[in-house]
């Protein structure tokens, strides 16, 4: 039988893992991407001796002996991608009161700390700790090996016992947002604490799982910088047959009787196929790409209000210094805030490249200041006059040095090397909606949608990534890539490999 033919549109990690499962699953597949690098928004980049790291903080199940490590073998990401455990969650520390705190994988240790600085926050704290080491030993991934569309009821059953220890942390009032939770404690700077673990929208139960994954040591990160981690998916993919056209952008999928046939480029040029994937921005793909025409009153709720992830704008700074006595991660409270594209930002994250993990020279360290409230219509209202926009860069790039400095001793006068990222570069690169870095907010009602990776009256198409997984993530995103061809092989009755 002559293989079948599928186009996927867009070479992040959902469509270089959807190209994967295509081909060992006999599909011709091609993927068309708009930027000249596979990777999406995972990526990292070279500025003389330094690595400077856009994307994976914590990859989930690092380690052997889970579902999103097998998957990362199935990738060949295994092969050749080097983890490293993950010194510590963060830093946190407010200037202002000269109170830090680290969260280390010891949780039980990490929480009496806290406990000792927030005393009438105790019973609240311990109560977050007994979550967490009820959800020790979870393998969450586990949920992901099928799509939700094709999970019948003994798998139901085999995820309801594999999460038995877990049901009570994930139900009821750790349900709700953790700002909205935190609103408990006593003392604010436990509230600050707590609600900055991740995003503040999320459900409780979520940052008990990240600190569950913590304790477990299945944190880690990527020697070398997140690029390190996409190359061997696409070496995986190519060595399977598969085809990826670079500096492709997609503009239109064409649709013959309500069945996705083909997409045709800003170049104008036409290509055919029995399937189409688009594991690229959901807005652009439902908008834009397909004209509005197959949504319904879910899909269109969904755009009009969930939240999704803002840009974020990222000054990232070669300093030609040794830091490796700092923390790799801080998140910082500032005395003053400062003012970003438009708005007083008064927390700023702050990461370290180190050469021991592959991102700078020897003597010399990264650090990158991120700020994960970047105004979209802002950056791409300024980008309007490329000289207002590179000064607004070049203005904050010098401002957060005098704020880093206290931080960093000698740091502005050791400075290599300076890269200002913006939401608007996000969207130029990965034409991400709004330059919104990783799609949906897993907030308690989005993370606990099932949202469909088909579009109501449109056949032979299917969507993968951030856009239909809610909350993305690298692992989620890989597993939607496989999941879309689970769902291609299901409508064609053909056994899934
Ligand atoms: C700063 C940052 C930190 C993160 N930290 C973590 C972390 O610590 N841990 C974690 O697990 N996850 C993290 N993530 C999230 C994770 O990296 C993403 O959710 C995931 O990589 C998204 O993959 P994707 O394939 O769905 O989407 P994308 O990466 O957006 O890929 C979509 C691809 O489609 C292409 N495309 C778009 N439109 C078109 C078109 N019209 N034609 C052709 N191609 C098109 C784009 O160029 C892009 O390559 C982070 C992300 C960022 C940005």
């Amino acid at each position: 039988m002559a293989e079948k033919n599928i186009i996927i549109i867009g070479a992040g990690l959902a469509g270089l893992s959807a190209g994967c499962f295509a081909r060992m699953n006999g599909y011709n597949a091609r993927i068309f991407e708009h930027h000249s690098l596979p990777g999406g928004v995972c990526t990292s980049w070279k500025r003389k001796d330094y690595v400077f790291d856009g994307c994976i903080h914590f990859l989930m199940g690092h380690r052997p002996g889970n579902a999103a490590y097998e998957l990362y073998q199935t990738l060949g990401i295994t092969d050749s991608c080097r983890f490293i455990d993950l010194p510590s969650y963060f830093t946190i520390m407010d200037e202002s009161q000269g109170r830090s705190f680290a969260f280390t994988s010891d949780i039980t240790a990490a929480f009496g700390a806290l406990k000792s600085q927030s005393p009438g926050d105790a019973r609240l704290l311990d109560e977050l700790l007994a979550g967490a080491q009820a959800l020790r030993g979870i393998d969450f991934f586990g949920l992901m090996k099928k799509p939700q569309e094709l999970i019948g009821i003994f798998d139901k059953l085999k995820i309801l016992w594999a999460m038995r220890s877990a049901g009570r942390y994930m139900s009821g009032k750790y349900k709700q947002r953790t700002d909205v939770y935190v609103k408990q404690f006593k003392d604010p700077w436990c509230q600050f604490v707590i609600k900055n673990l991740f995003f503040p929208q999320v459900p409780v139960w979520f940052i008990m799982m990240l600190l569950a994954s913590l304790a477990d040591n299945q944190l880690g990160y990527i020697y070398g910088g997140s690029l390190e981690f996409v190359k061997p998916i696409e070496k995986k993919f190519k060595g399977l047959g598969g085809e990826i056209a670079y500096k492709a952008t997609v503009e239109e999928i064409i649709v013959r009787n309500n069945k996705a046939v083909g997409v045709r480029l800003a170049d104008k040029s036409e290509y055919f196929a029995d399937f189409v994937i688009s594991a690229a921005d959901g807005y652009s793909t439902i908008f834009n790409m397909l004209g509005g025409k197959y949504v319904d009153d879910s899909v269109n709720s969904m755009y009009k209000t969930w939240e999704m992830f803002p840009g974020a704008v990222m000054a990232s700074y070669g300093v030609a210094k040794d830091y490796s006595d700092k923390p790799h991660a801080d998140m910082i409270k500032l005395k003053k805030p400062f003012n970003m594209g438009g708005k007083d930002i008064d927390v700023i994250a702050v990461r370290q490249f180190d050469s021991r993990s592959g991102y700078a020279a020897p003597g010399k360290t990264g650090l990158q200041v991120e700020c994960l409230d970047g105004d979209w219509e802002f950056w791409n209202n300024l980008v309007k006059d490329r000289r207002l926009y590179d000064a607004e860069k070049d203005r904050i790039s010098k401002e957060l040095l005098t704020v880093l400095e206290p931080h960093y001793p000698g740091m502005s006068s050791a400075v290599e090397v300076t890269d200002v990222a913006t939401p608007y570069t996000t969207w130029r690169y990965t034409r991400n909606h709004k330059g919104a870095f990783e799609g949906w907010l897993p907030t308690p009602e989005a993370i606990s949608a099932r949202v469909k990776k088909t579009l109501p009256g449109l056949g032979n198409f299917y969507m993968a990534g951030q856009w239909v997984a809610p909350g993305g993530g690298v692992t989620p995103c890989l597993f939607s890539g496989k999941q879309a061809v689970q769902l291609v092989c299901a409508a064609e009755g053909r056994e899934f490999n």
